[in-house]
C-alpha cells in the first residue's frame, strides 16, 4: 500500500492542475462586458445610405477601424463596416490603375451589402449583426468573437439599443493582463509554446515582397486571414502586412494603384509598427503574452533561427487556449 502522504501529494497535484486550467476561464466568466468599456472613447455610426467611399474616408478621418451600421428604415443596427469590407470592395472592382472603380465611387453601403433591392453583395451572404449585451460575461464575448470569426463585437445596451463600445480581442487580453495580476499563476504559463501547441503551424498564408498589392488582397479575400507575413525568396520574414494596413490606401488616396509591389506598399504605409514582432517555438507562453500585449499587435510571427516563417500565434489562438479549451470548446474549427 502507498504511504498516505504520497497519496495526498498526488491528490494535491491533480487539484492544482484543475485550478490551473480553469483560472482564466473563471476570470472571464466572472467579469462582464461592461467591465472592459473605457470611460471615454470615440464611436462613429454610419447610416446604410451613406456612400461606401465616404464611409471609409470617415473611418480614416476619425482614426477608427470599424463602425456599426444603422438602418434608418428598420430603426436598428444591421451590421458592421470594417477594413475587411474595404478590401472586399477593392478586390471586387479593381481592374487597373487606368480604370476608375465605378462600384467604389457609386455604391451606398446598403447596395454593396445587399440590404437594398439592387443586391451586389452576393459573396458573403451571412452578415447579420453579431452583438453582445453589457451584462454578458467576457467568456461569452470571447466565444462569440472566435465562433463568428470576427474582430469587432459591438456591446449594445438592450434597453436603449445604443452601442456602448466595440469590443476586440486586444481589449480583452489587455484587461486580463492588467487585472488578472492577482490570480494564481498557472504552471502552463512557463511551458513552451510548441509544447502547448498554441497557434497555427501549417499552411501559413504569406506573400512575397515582389508580389503585387492586388495579390495580397486576393489572399486576404480567399484565405480570410487577418495578416500576411511578407517574405523573401527564402521564406524569411521581412515585414508584416495586416488588413489594418490596407486603410492606408484610403488615407493616401492611392487605392487606384493595386499593381504596386508589396515592397512599395510596405514602404508607403504610415502608422505601422517598426520591424516584425516575432516569437520562437521554444519561448514560454508567459513571454509570448507579455510581448503581444506590450506591442499592442494582434499576432506574432513564429520563425525559426533563420527567420523563416513557421507559424502564427494570434490573440484568437491565445484566448482559445487560455479560456475556451479549458471549457471543452474549440471555437476556431471551421
Ligand atoms: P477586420 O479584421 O477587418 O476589422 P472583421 O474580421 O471583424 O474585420 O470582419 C470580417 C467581416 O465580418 C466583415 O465583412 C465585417 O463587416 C463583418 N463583421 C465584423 N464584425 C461583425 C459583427 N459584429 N456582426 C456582423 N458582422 C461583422
Ligand atoms: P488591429 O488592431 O486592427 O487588430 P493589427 O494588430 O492587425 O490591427 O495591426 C495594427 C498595426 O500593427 C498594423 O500596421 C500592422 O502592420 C502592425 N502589426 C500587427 N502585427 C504585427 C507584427 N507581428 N509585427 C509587426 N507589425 C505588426
Ligand atoms: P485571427 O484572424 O488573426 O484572429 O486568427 C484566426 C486564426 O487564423 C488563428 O488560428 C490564427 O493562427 C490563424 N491565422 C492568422 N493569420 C494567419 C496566416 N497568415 N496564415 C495562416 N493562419 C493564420
Amino acid at each position: 500500500m502507498e504511504p498516505l502522504s504520497q497519496v495526498s501529494e498526488e491528490k494535491q497535484e491533480i487539484q492544482k492542475q484543475e485550478i490551473d486550467a480553469t483560472v482564466y476561464l473563471n476570470f472571464m466568466k466572472s467579469h462582464c462586458c461592461y467591465d472592459v468599456i473605457p470611460t471615454s472613447c470615440k464611436l462613429v455610426i454610419f447610416d446604410t445610405t451613406l456612400q461606401v467611399k465616404k464611409a471609409f474616408f470617415a473611418l480614416v478621418a476619425n482614426g477608427l477601424r470599424a463602425a456599426p451600421l444603422w438602418d434608418s428604415k428598420l430603426q436598428k443596427f444591421v451590421g458592421m463596416l470594417t477594413i475587411t469590407d474595404f478590401i472586399n470592395i477593392l478586390h471586387c472592382y479593381y481592374k487597373s490603375p487606368m480604370v476608375q472603380m465605378y462600384g467604389l465611387e457609386s455604391h451606398r453601403i446598403e447596395t454593396w451589402r445587399g440590404d437594398s433591392p439592387q443586391n451586389v453583395y452576393l459573396k458573403y451572404p451571412n452578415h447579420l449583426l453579431v452583438s453582445i449585451s453589457p451584462d454578458a460575461s467576457l467568456f461569452d464575448a470571447i466565444y462569440s468573437l472566435l465562433r463568428h470569426k470576427i474582430h469587432r463585437l459591438p456591446i449594445i445596451d438592450p434597453e436603449s439599443g445604443n452601442v456602448l463600445h466595440i469590443l476586440t480581442h486586444k481589449r480583452i487580453l489587455k484587461f486580463l493582463h492588467l487585472f488578472g495580476k492577482k490570480l494564481p499563476r498557472p504552471v502552463f504559463l512557463q511551458r513552451q509554446i510548441q509544447e502547448l501547441g498554441i497557434g497555427t503551424f501549417r499552411n501559413i498564408a504569406t506573400v512575397q515582397q515582389t508580389a503585387t498589392l492586388y495579390d495580397a488582397l486576393s489572399i486576404f479575400v480567399e484565405r480570410r486571414v487577418s495578416a500576411l507575413p511578407v517574405v523573401d525568396e527564402q521564406g524569411r520574414v521581412v515585414a508584416l502586412y495586416s488588413r489594418f494596413d490596407v486603410i492606408n490606401l484610403a488615407a493616401q488616396k492611392i487605392y487606384n494603384n493595386l499593381d504596386m509591389s508589396m515592397r512599395e506598399a510596405i514602404h508607403r504605409r504610415s502608422c505601422y509598427v517598426e520591424g516584425v514582432i516575432k516569437c520562437h517555438a521554444d519561448e514560454t507562453l508567459e513571454t509570448i503574452i507579455d510581448r503581444i500585449v506590450k506591442a499592442e499587435v494582434h499576432r506574432l510571427v513564429l520563425v525559426d533561427k533563420a527567420d523563416v516563417v513557421k507559424g502564427i500565434v494570434s490573440l484568437s489562438d491565445l484566448l482559445q487556449a487560455m479560456v475556451l479549451t479549458p471549457a471543452g470548446i474549440d471555437a476556431l474549427v471551421s
